[in-house]
């Protein structure tokens, strides 16, 4: 018999997370995190994949025997290079590498989990699976920024878009919701984590998603500030003598809501409006009115490039499969646009998918948890699968 377990691990910059899925029945073997990367006790990435090992062999579940079908790892920029799942050589880490001044935070560690991944298990096909990837469906004038060809295409500039295995997964969660195959659904999936970003897809086809050539651009998240002005780093470089690395830092990780109140956890503003925290309820608000305006460029879009309309607003990750206030607040007055959202079931706590619309809503609203890992699996299974 084939193996059909698939080890899936997401190395990030400080942790490594990791699940043994059996995609005969889509269970999880075993899964867990190793954290605090280069703090001491785990010196290197390679220190952490030995730590992954270990507890995988405490579970009688050995890495360096264990019968596997492949490892699948997420990679968070691949460029124009990927856009499928791609097995991983010599010469695919090569590029990879090549992608690192796009992704400075995230590109480096990945790699490090390749790098030791491949020396622990040369026998097994070890696949990457891009973020960047679901997104470059994208027609070229969403991916295009409106600046001088020659300086976008020398450095790579363009729009590339991140979360893409998430979209991927919500939106065919979505249309098996609502019982159709995904190339006969449009829909505007909201990944609201953390990091946040929203997608219009197409009949299965991502067209537009609001993050950009990094993560910053889009929504408001809860420490980086999504759109603004791009002036206003020359504003604060000139006028305030902040340096580049400030200004990026300041964005990235001081701003959102984190930046707005002093919280990044919607929990704790939720907790603060209850109290009638003005500053909280000012942090909220600018969260919400920025989901509306996307949503409703989504609608724009999806109308032109399908020439149909929209079937489902489909929620997900951390607030979006929690917070029935953001939910709520976000389709507030959506009426026009056909979306009605049905109250009690907006406040059903559920970890299953569902929807939340009432019955005579034009629009579906779904409630769909995201599941990463699960999506790398398959998409690395199917790709060993059909060698
Ligand atoms: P990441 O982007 O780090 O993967 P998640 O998708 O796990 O993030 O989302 C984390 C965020 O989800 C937290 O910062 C918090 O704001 C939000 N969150 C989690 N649980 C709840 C909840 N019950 N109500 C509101 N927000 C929640």
């Amino acid at each position: 018999m084939k193996p059909t377990r698939v080890l899936v691990l997401n190395s990030g910059s400080s942790s490594v997370k990791y699940q043994l899925i059996d995609m005969a029945d889509k269970s999880r073997a075993a899964a867990g995190i190793v954290e605090r990367i280069g703090e001491g006790a785990v010196a290197d990435h390679r220190e952490a994949l030995r730590i992954v090992a270990r507890e995988l062999d405490g579970q009688g579940l050995g890495l360096e025997s264990a019968e596997l079908a492949a490892v699948g790892h997420r990679v968070v920029h691949g460029g124009t290079a990927f856009t499928e799942p791609t097995l991983v050589t010599d010469e695919v880490l090569e590029t990879i590498r090549g992608l690192v001044p796009l992704a400075p935070l995230h590109n480096p560690a990945n790699i490090a989990g390749l790098e030791v991944a491949r020396s622990l298990r040369p026998d097994l096909p070890q696949v990457a699976v891009f973020d960047t990837a679901f997104h470059a469906t994208m027609p070229e004038y969403a991916a295009r920024y409106a600046i001088h060809t020659a300086v976008a295409d020398k450095y790579g500039v363009r729009r590339y878009g991140f979360h893409g295995t998430s979209h991927a997964y919500v939106s065919r969660a979505t249309a098996r919701l609502l019982g159709k195959d995904p190339s006969e659904v449009n829909s505007v999936v909201l990944h609201l984590g953390n990091g946040a970003s929203a997608s219009a897809v197409a009949g299965g086809r991502c067209v537009e998603t609001s993050m950009g050539l990094t993560p910053l651009e889009g929504l408001v998240m809860g420490t980086r500030s999504g759109d603004l002005d791009a002036g206003i780093v020359f504003h604060l470089t000139r006028v305030a003598g902040m340096s580049t690395d400030a200004v990026d830092s300041l964005l990235n990780r001081r701003s959102g809501l984190l930046g707005l109140c002093g919280d990044n956890d919607m929990r704790e503003i939720g907790r603060r409006m209850a109290a009638g925290d003005a500053a909280a309820q000012l942090a909220f608000d600018v969260y919400t009115h920025r989901l509306r305006k996307y949503i409703g460029a989504y609608f724009a879009v999806l109308a032109a490039e399908t020439g149909g309309t929209v079937d489902a607003v489909a929620f997900t990750a951390g607030v979006g499969e929690n917070s029935a206030a953001v939910r709520q607040a976000a389709l507030q007055g959506l009426g026009a646009l056909g979306i009605e959202v049905d109250a009690v079931r907006n406040a059903v706590r559920d970890d299953s998918a569902r929807l939340i619309s009432t019955d005579g809503s034009r629009v579906a609203v779904a409630v769909v948890p995201t599941d990463e890992e699960l999506e790398i699996a398959q998409q690395a299974y199917a790709l060993v699968s059909s060698a």
